[in-house]
């Protein structure tokens, strides 16, 4: 199995060190002849206009949302999730994602007083998760197709900051910062391998 970590920009080599610590192999994918050949992707954290744009600009958008809408395993985290998004609030002008992902992702949805911070997550099926958000989006609406796995409350208001959808992960923050791989473990054993219940 390739895995493959999209290489246009973003913190790339956390998340293969991340793959590498669950035993699986991946290689950062930037040409179309590597995103064509993997058997799951991973968008990584970065800034989602950016890494719309350069994929645009190198000729490689449709080719990955096409990858992705066709069944590809992937998992984006936080610019990642953005990307994945169906539809955008708060999005730049004419910003484009990927997709896949029957959501509405708020881009930046913490606001400037907590533009960064840490807390303690209860992530389905996996337990407690130390999550990372940097400038992080979360989830506004899903679909009932979406499942929410971890979640933050804020004001008395609960926000999705981890959703899967079939072969789609999402999360608003960074575990391959953290030197936890639990969640990508999580992405290759229920996605990948298929011993999920969820498809
Ligand atoms: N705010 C960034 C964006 O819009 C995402 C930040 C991140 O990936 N840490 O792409």
């Amino acid at each position: 199995m390739k895995l493959g970590v999209l290489a246009l920009q973003g913190d790339v080599r956390e998340h293969i060190a991340a793959l590498n610590e669950c035993g699986a192999e991946a290689q950062p994918v930037r040409t179309a002849a590597e995103i064509r050949s993997i058997d799951g992707l991973i968008l990584p954290g970065g800034e989602s206009t950016t890494i719309a744009k350069l994929a645009r600009s190198f000729d490689l958008f449709d080719l990955i949302s096409g990858r992705i809408k066709d069944g590809l395993p992937t998992y984006g985290s936080c610019a990642g999730m953005i990307l994945l998004a169906n539809e955008l609030v708060d999005g730049a002008k004419g910003q484009e994602t990927f997709g896949g992902l029957d959501v509405k992702v708020r881009r930046n949805a913490f606001g400037r007083q907590i533009d960064s911070f840490e807390t303690d997550l209860d992530f389905a099926g996996i337990g407690s998760v130390h999550a990372v958000f940097i400038r992080a989006p979360w989830v506004e609406t899903t679909d009932p197709r979406v499942e929410v796995l971890a979640s933050v409350e804020i004001d008395g208001i609960s926000h999705p900051v981890a959703v899967r959808q079939n072969h789609i992960l999402a999360t608003s923050f960074h575990p391959e910062l953290t030197g936890d791989n639990r969640v990508h473990r999580y992405f290759v054993t229920e996605l990948l391998r298929g011993v999920s219940t969820h498809s």
